[in-house]
């Protein structure tokens, strides 16, 4: 079986492990999920839930995020890593979106990638999971290394990744693919430890015997 024949297999079989799979991250308005994907890089999505518990009742508008002094800013996003950088983008994030887009989070990806800490990954992000637009393919590591075992790429960079990955899948499944990655990632094919005799794609996996 060929890549291009392999991958509505793999859909199908993960969409049915995977019923209606999305983002582990609590947020209900674009700002706030973009705050939580900023958080989430390194960091488990559990911890970062726990973090933006207590920032989403404290901080309730974007112009809050600008306004704020930035050290009270990091000091209550401190459990995260990087979190005086994290803090840092989100608050410079926060200015230009009160500043130049009437503190409207933006819906396209050339403005998303604008902002300070944001590349693509966390645009697709924003655009699926907040607004429903599929623009491109988010590839965080486990997307990256799934795509990879899989046989679906053999690029290393997330960049190129994406576009592979945008070459063979429907682009009604865009917003989809990611999710159920990285589902299967977490579960069953984990970076050190992945469970070959466990996994629904073994039998057409050309990494099966790693
Ligand atoms: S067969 Fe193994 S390497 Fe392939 S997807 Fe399943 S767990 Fe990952």
């Amino acid at each position: 079986m060929n890549t291009q024949d392999k991958l509505p297999e793999i859909l199908k079989r993960l969409n049915k492990a995977y019923p209606k799979p999305k983002t582990a991250l609590n947020f209900s308005d674009p700002f706030q999920l973009l705050v939580a994907t900023i958080l989430s890089a390194q960091t488990t999505d559990a911890l970062v839930n726990k973090v933006t518990e207590n920032l989403f009742r404290k901080y309730r508008t974007v112009k809050d995020y600008a306004d704020a002094p930035l050290e009270t800013l990091q000091k209550d996003t401190g459990s995260v890593n990087f979190y005086k950088t994290k803090a840092k983008n989100i608050q410079a994030g926060a200015k230009i979106i009160v500043a130049q887009f009437n503190s409207q989070v933006p819906k396209t990806m050339n403005e998303l990638t604008s902002l300070p800490g944001v590349a693509r990954k966390t645009a697709n992000i924003i655009l699926s999971n907040a607004f429903g637009i599929h623009e491109g393919i988010a590839v965080d590591t486990h997307v990256k290394r799934l795509s990879y075992r899989l046989g679906l790429t053999k690029n290393a960079d997330p960049v190129k990744i994406e576009k592979d990955l945008m070459a063979i899948t429907p682009k009604k499944e865009w917003g989809n693919i990611s999710h159920l990655l990285i589902f299967h990632g977490r579960k069953i094919c984990q970076a050190k430890k992945p469970d070959h005799q466990e996994c629904i794609l073994s039998n057409i996996c050309p990494s099966r015997n790693i």
